[in-house]
């Protein structure tokens, strides 16, 4: 892990905005909504971690929730993403 990923955790930690874009309360890693979204395993490292553990449970618990989003946008629209995927074997 480099300093500037620990930076940008430190950075996005201290902000009023979530990774999801939503307002949060400076200090706490996600907004409410993310937070309880994410497995309990999860959110433990988040409270009183710090450093290079505390970075990569953020990353974690980050990756987690852009899959958790990703997979319910594509849900209501398995038409639309079959066709995207034909035209990609196309290219
Ligand atoms: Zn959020």
């Amino acid at each position: 892990m480099t300093e500037t990923t620990y930076q940008l955790a430190v950075m996005q930690f201290k902000s009023e905005i979530c990774c999801c874009g939503d307002r949060k309360v400076p200090r706490q890693s996600f907004c409410t909504r993310c937070y309880l979204s994410l497995p309990q395993q999860m959110r433990k490292p988040l409270i009183g971690t710090y450093g290079e553990r505390f970075e990569l449970a953020y990353f974690a618990a980050v990756d987690w929730l852009t899959y958790q989003r990703a997979s319910k946008c594509i849900g209501p629209r398995n038409k639309n993403s079959k066709e995207t995927r034909e035209n990609d074997e196309n290219v």
